[in-house]
């Protein structure tokens, strides 16, 4: 059995790992990519030249040369982790996480888990959205940085998070035509602007590094348009352009739609974090839709509710990387301490987390306020008539809305879940959850909250059939 086992190799992750390894534990990491360093610090493939930016981060190189030395880190990549089980031997519980990779699957027992998983982009449902052409900002920003793909020749990007300047500016200095960036909310209000300076001191690079991006952006003579939100994407069996309309501050129409063209349609509406593991072991979740959703809840060593499983980074909240390797660091630490072997420093190095968790908790903070996104304005786009919710099972809007008129006990998405299998396909609800719950919310007049969320199962994400055979005799 390992003392450690770590699920994601981004900021969390790694810093997790490393804080434990260095105390003394045998530490063990699956991720699903080729390279340490999360979606933010993503490499080329070494036939590619094994690039990686870890620009505006300097602790970044550091940090991914000490994980990928350490002695007692032993990492699969291009592996899943698919579950967390637990046999019982009497009162005994042993932890194990299944782990799927090309070569066939693995159960690893663990004396604790650390679950690290980061977060993935909100997806969003509007008429047209699942032809192809149309991808999430963050999905191009990966083609373009772990294969130097351009997935398009002539880009729209819309949506309301500033990720889409940072990506726009990489998409045009690989050589593509950016036609808009349509942002749904507003410039900046002073308010925002004074609360964004005062939580700058320590994060100048960051702040630096977004408006060097935008300003090139700008500078390029690309066309930037505020209050104006995409209702629909254009064209055949690939998209041609995309539908933009006018919208009041709270992101309702008000204006005729325009229609502009391109050969990729790109959304960025934030971030949602990845909780199935964390779900599906049962750690306790709470809503907070600043920090992108449903969150996991942890005390202040970020144990979660469930036994020996620790949860670091993204998953307890969309804060960036500063936060989440300050997260993992503090996981890592009373994880060893748990299990008795603090460091001799393990007070200073504790403090010191802490204090980068604080600094970069305010500056956060202000990112998360500003750029929350109007998610009953986005459950909206998906009214007409024949979208698709869940692009897994074909659900549309209409079906899902038959059979909350006919059946009014379905008060939450996970009922509709059972009624319609809306979140039953390969991708388990990460695409539709969030439509599914404010379509729910919007029918029976409740908070998004309240409709809940979709319970994750074992696989959490799509394994061979093979995977299975490893399983044996785990209880649950
Ligand atoms: C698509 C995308 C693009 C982004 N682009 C930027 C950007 O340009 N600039 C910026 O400042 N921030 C960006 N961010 C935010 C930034 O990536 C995060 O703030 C930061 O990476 C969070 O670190 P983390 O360790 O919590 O998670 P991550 O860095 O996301 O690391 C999580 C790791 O877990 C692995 N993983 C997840 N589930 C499993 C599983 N079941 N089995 C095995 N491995 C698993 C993933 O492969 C990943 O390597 C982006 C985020 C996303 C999702």
């Amino acid at each position: 059995m390992v003392d450690l086992v770590v699920i994601g190799a981004g900021p969390a992750g790694m810093a997790g790992a490393l804080a434990a390894a260095e105390c003394g534990l045998e530490v063990v990491v699956v991720d699903e990519q080729a390279a340490a360093g999360g979606q933010i610090f993503r490499r080329t493939p070494e036939s590619f030249g094994g690039s990686r930016a870890t620009r505006p981060y300097r602790w970044a190189p550091d940090l991914i040369a000490r994980f990928d030395a350490h002695p007692n880190i032993r990492v699969l990549y291009r592996s899943t982790a698919f579950g967390i089980m637990r046999d019982r031997e009497g009162s005994a519980v042993r932890l194990n996480v299944g782990v799927s990779a090309a070569t066939g699957g693995e159960l690893i027992p663990a004396k604790r888990i650390l679950i690290a998983t980061g977060s993935y982009d909100l997806p969003v449902a509007f008429p047209g959205w699942t032809k192809p052409g149309v991808m999430t900002v963050g999905a191009a920003q990966t083609l373009l940085k772990s294969q130097k793909v351009l997935a398009g020749r002539r880009v729209i990007l819309a949506g309301s998070h500033p990720l889409l300047l940072i990506a726009a500016d990489q998409l045009l200095q690989a050589g593509a035509e950016i036609t808009e960036i349509a942002f749904a909310r507003g410039l900046p209000r002073a308010s925002e602007m004074g609360a964004a300076l005062s939580a700058a001191p320590g994060h100048f690079e960051i702040f630096a590094e977004a408006g060097r991006a935008a300003a090139r952006v700008v500078s390029r003579g690309v066309k930037v348009t505020t209050r104006t939100i995409v209702t629909a994407a254009t064209g055949g069996a690939a998209v041609t352009g995309a539908r933009l309309t006018q919208v009041d501050p709270a992101w309702h129409r008000v204006g005729p739609e325009r229609e502009v063209s391109g050969d990729l349609l790109l959304l960025g509406y934030g971030f949602s974090p990845a909780t199935d593991l964390a779900r599906q072991a049962g750690c306790e979740m709470r809503w907070n839709s600043r920090l992108g959703g449903w969150t996991v809840v942890t005390d202040e060593r970020f144990a979660s509710t469930a036994a020996d499983i620790f949860v670091a980074g993204e998953p307890t909240g969309v804060a960036g990387a500063e936060q989440s390797r300050a997260e993992g660091r503090i996981a890592g630490l009373h994880i060893a301490e748990s299990l008795g072997s603090s460091a001799s420093d393990h007070p200073r190095l504790l403090r010191r987390a802490h204090r980068a968790l604080s600094s970069s908790g305010r500056f956060s903070a202000v990112v998360q306020a500003m750029f929350e996104p109007n998610r009953e304005a986005l459950g909206h786009l998906s009214d007409p008539e024949g979208t698709t919710v869940c692009r897994c099972e074909l659900v549309d809007s209409g079906s899902l809305d038959t059979a909350l008129r006919a059946n009014p006990f379905i008060s939450t998405a996970n009922a509709a879940k059972l009624e319609c299998r809306s979140g039953m396909g390969p991708c388990q609800g990460r695409y539709c959850e969030g439509t599914v719950a404010t379509r729910v919310a919007a029918a029976r007049g409740i908070a998004v909250a309240d409709a809940g969320y979709f319970t994750a199962h074992v696989p959490v994400k799509p394994v061979p059939l093979s995977t299975y055979r490893m399983l044996g005799s785990t209880s649950d």
